[in-house]
């Protein structure tokens, strides 16, 4: 029998270090060798310290919320083959896993993130050895088209494209980037998979290296993940000492290395030129496009940047086919996706459901609906460069074409829920303050145009609001939209304006009863 705990970042915040520490101390006391690995979060954050008892028919037994001072019982119940019911997982709450379509996530809560040979033993380090084997980078590039996988970090430009146009390059030196620069407030996703399976990056980014002919790579991490990065440094030392890394990959010609560069935590680092002149150290400051990365990048040299959950799914795509991807999901928007829940909603934590499914289900069928089992009033999609879906849209489909079209974005998978008590307006503040503190300041219409936006949201919420404020809201920021550089500018107005459109009467309500 195996056991293993969650320790990833929310799993540590909720003490299942302390869990973990009085298992090993009780297995010797005991006089037992079980073993008894960490693994990276499952999604149910809101179930932390979660312990798992693995047993050798692959039977579990899942206990939930685990305090110090249940373990001897814990422990008594599970070596007398009579566990204990106290902090056994529900069957409602053990079946939400199976709700979901876990590919990018599939390693995290199964794995211990620390130890290479599990990721080996599941599949890990195939899907490389495959393309250098057996397909050429052209055959590599092919098969991400037909999963038609499309950039999770936001923005949904097909992957492939940009591998295409970065391997027809002729230069020598090109580069791989991952962007794991995830500054979006309520988004944790690239966090949770570099605690919880930081080899299927690493693979990925190797796999997007033979396919475009890169030989380094850096990761792109906020410094305010320091778990990510010690498990991240971790694994990239393992995979050097198995030659994995730094040497000519499976005997063949190609080669590949990479490090880890830490952020030091500006939002507008995630936009891809911000993120290269930070890698050359920089000031994070974007650049007008052209030339793209693919074109002149990092040190001028071609640069592939794709964002974390992307790249986790690039290894099993080459593994089981990217038509099996491609088979998952809508026309236009296949595989799955990976979405932080938070806000108001009973069970927040990581979940990954396959394109296609209703924002509804996402909420209610794996969120367990709102807290205190109040009304959902809207869901902010995207961050802070996305807009808010009000409950009488929640039957979108989890789709780019159809998550814009409500005015918000399926940006990068943050989904911030709100009950009937939130003040929509309160909301946009909090998001355009957010990016009006971010903004470089390169531009006129980002630097200033947010900061207006901000007074006179403050003045309305201050109940000092006037006549002509909603108009003047949604003209400045239109003219943001248009007038800014890069899409932190171009998208900092969103959330205003999508709850302008979907909630006016709330903006009105506070300039006429200047409340
Ligand atoms: Fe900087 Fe804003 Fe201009 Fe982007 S839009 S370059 S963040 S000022």
């Amino acid at each position: 029998m195996k056991i293993v705990v969650g320790l990833g970042s929310c799993g540590i915040a909720a003490g299942a270090q302390k869990v973990y520490d009085e298992i090993k101390n009780q297995l010797k006391a005991r006089g037992v060798d079980n073993k008894i690995e960490p693994v990276g979060c499952n999604g149910m954050c809101y179930l932390e310290p979660i312990v798992e008892f693995i047993h050798e028919d692959g039977k579990k037994h899942t206990y939930t919320k685990v305090t110090t001072s249940a373990i001897e019982e814990i422990l008594d119940g599970i070596f007398q083959g009579q566990p204990c019911e106290k902090h056994l997982i529900d069957a409602k709450q053990g079946d939400k896993l199976y709700k979901q379509n876990r590919i990018a996530l599939k390693n995290c809560g199964v794995i211990n993130p620390e130890n290479i040979n599990e990721y080996i033993e599941n599949k890990g380090y195939e899907a490389i050895k495959k393309c250098v084997k057996e397909l050429t980078p052209i055959q590599v590039i092919e098969e991400i088209k037909t999963s038609n996988i499309r950039g999770r970090g936001g923005a949904g430009f097909p992957t492939w494209f940009k591998w295409n146009v970065a391997m027809k390059n002729k230069e020598d030196q090109k580069y791989i980037i991952c962007n794991a620069d995830e500054g979006d407030p309520g988004a944790f996703m690239d966090r949770s998979i570099l605690e919880g399976d930081p080899h299927a990056v690493i693979e990925g980014m190797m796999i997007a290296g033979y396919a475009i002919g890169a030989q380094e790579g850096v990761i792109y991490v906020r410094a305010e993940y320091p778990l990510a990065i010690v498990r991240l440094q971790k694994a990239i030392d393992q995979a050097r000492e198995l030659n994995l890394l730094g040497v000519n990959i499976f005997n063949s010609s190609f080669k590949f290395d990479l490090k880890i560069k830490a952020g030091a935590g500006a939002f507008v680092c995630g936009e891809e030129t911000a993120l290269i002149a930070s890698v050359e150290g920089e000031r994070g400051m974007p650049r007008i496009k052209p030339p793209f990365p693919a074109e002149k990048g990092l040190w001028q040299k071609p640069t592939n940047i794709n964002n974390v959950e992307t790249l986790a799914n690039i290894p099993w795509i080459i593994n089981e086919g990217g038509k099996a991807f491609a088979d998952i999901g809508m026309a236009n928007s296949q595989g799955t996706k990976v979405f932080a829940l938070t806000g108001k909603i009973k069970d927040g934590g990581l979940v990954e459901v396959p394109m296609g499914t209703s924002i509804r289900e996402v909420i209610y069928d794996i969120g367990g609906g709102i807290r205190d089992d109040k009304e959902c009033k809207a869901v902010q999609l995207g961050g802070p460069s996305g807009g808010c879906v009000p409950k009488e849209l929640l039957d979108t489909l989890v789709d780019y074409e159809a998550i814009t079209k409500t005015g918000a974005i399926m940006g990068s998978g943050g989904m911030v829920v709100m009950d009937d008590t939130t003040c929509m307006v309160d909301m946009a503040k909090f998001f355009l303050d957010f990016t009006c503190k971010e903004s470089c300041g390169k531009c006129i219409h980002c630097r200033l145009g947010t900061k207006r936006m901000l007074e006179i949201l403050d003045r309305i919420t201050d109940g000092k609001g006037q006549p002509g404020d909603i108009e003047l809201l949604e003209d400045l920021g239109n003219g943001i939209k248009e007038g800014s550089l890069c899409g932190l500018g171009q998208t900092a107005p969103n959330p205003v304006l999508s709850t302008i459109k979907y909630f006016r009467n709330e903006y009105e309500k506070h300039i006429v009863d200047k409340t």
